[in-house]
């Protein structure tokens, strides 16, 4: 019987597993090695690293989980978790079945990208989500942004602190109000609301995007909010409560509704960013040893 099944092994689990195994739990981590930012060449923002390549920052974490015995870490598929009166058991797709007490989810979530042309090359190259990871390297230049609703006003309008050559491309069944469109026209927000019919580019690098009446804007960046799902459905199968946005809901120290189910990461938090990943593992892991010493002392 482990002490904790950590499934998910990135930014959060990875993060978890290191007090975990600092605090000698035994501990399992299961990865499948497809952590949602491996589409950048530099994850930004996170203190000591910033800049480094996302495969990087896991390279180093793998060498200094490496003195701590208790922490395993096993490439695979976790399939199905399933609640006992003991605890937990999950069955990967290596055939495994490892039985714990606790299971701490990590496991992020995938990014349903607009059918743009080709948009999937540009993804974390010239193609961005996020203002905080990417918007420093294309200050001053020409960003669009592209969406379907009021999310993507807020994000224009954040980006004015980037830049003030912006363009905002409202996807094809989205008209935005009058008051809306004055309000950005009267900062200089350039608004299209015309189908895109192609996003030209170099390589990896956007150029221009083109819409349906033959027009086209010159782009260096392209931000979009992608659809996010989580990339599994444990959550809601074990029964814990995620709220509107699809977020877990957890405590400060990681705990969901579900006894003995903790949650840390993209899943759990409205906010993506890896230095919030990694501090919502590390407070899952002192939320799960606490525990874990309470009921053996019980
Ligand atoms: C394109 C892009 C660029 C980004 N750039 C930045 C940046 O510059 N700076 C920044 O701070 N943040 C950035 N982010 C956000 C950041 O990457 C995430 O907030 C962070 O990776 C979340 O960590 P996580 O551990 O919760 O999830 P993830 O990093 O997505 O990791 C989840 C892990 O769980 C594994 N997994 C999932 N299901 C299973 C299963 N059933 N069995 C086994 N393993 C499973 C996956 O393989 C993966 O390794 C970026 C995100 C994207 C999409």
């Amino acid at each position: 019987m482990l002490d904790v099944v950590i499934v998910g092994g990135s930014s959060a689990g990875l993060s978890a597993s290191l007090i975990l195994g600092r605090s000698l739990r035994d501990v399992v981590v299961i990865d499948d090695q497809k952590p949602c930012n491996r589409f950048t060449n530099a994850s930004h923002g996170f203190l000591t690293r910033d800049g480094s390549p996302p495969s990087e920052l896991m390279q180093i974490a793998y060498v200094q989980l490496e003195p701590y015995s208790t922490v395993v870490r096993k490439t695979a598929t976790a399939l199905h978790i399933e609640k006992n009166d003991t605890g937990f058991e999950i069955t990967s797709s290596d055939a495994s079945t490892l039985q714990a007490r606790t299971v701490l989810l990590a496991t992020g979530l995938h990014d349903e990208l607009p059918k743009l042309n080709e948009i999937e090359a540009l993804w974390g190259k010239s193609v961005f989500h996020c203002p905080y990871c990417d918007g420093y390297e294309v200050r001053g230049k020409a960003i669009s942004v592209y969406g379907a609703d009021d999310a993507a006003i807020h994000l224009v309008m954040m980006l004015r602190n980037w830049t003030d050559n912006l363009t905002l491309c409202a996807a094809d069944n989205w008209k935005l109000t009058a008051p809306q469109r004055d309000r950005l026209t009267r900062f200089g927000i350039h608004v299209v609301e015309q189908p895109i019919t192609a996003l030209e580019r170099t390589g990896a690098q956007i150029e221009a995007v083109h819409f349906d009446d033959g027009t086209s804007v010159r782009c260096d960046a392209l931000f979009i909010r992608p659809k996010t799902t989580h990339r599994t459905t444990f959550a809601r199968d074990l029964g814990c409560k995620v709220d509107e946005h699809n977020v877990v809901q957890v405590d400060l120290r990681g705990r969901t509704s579900i006894e003995g189910v903790y949650a840390a990461g993209d899943i759990a938090s409205p906010m993506r960013s890896v230095a919030i990943a990694v501090a919502q593992g590390a407070a899952a892991a002192y939320g799960i040893n606490a525990d874990l010493i309470e009921r053996d002392f019980s």
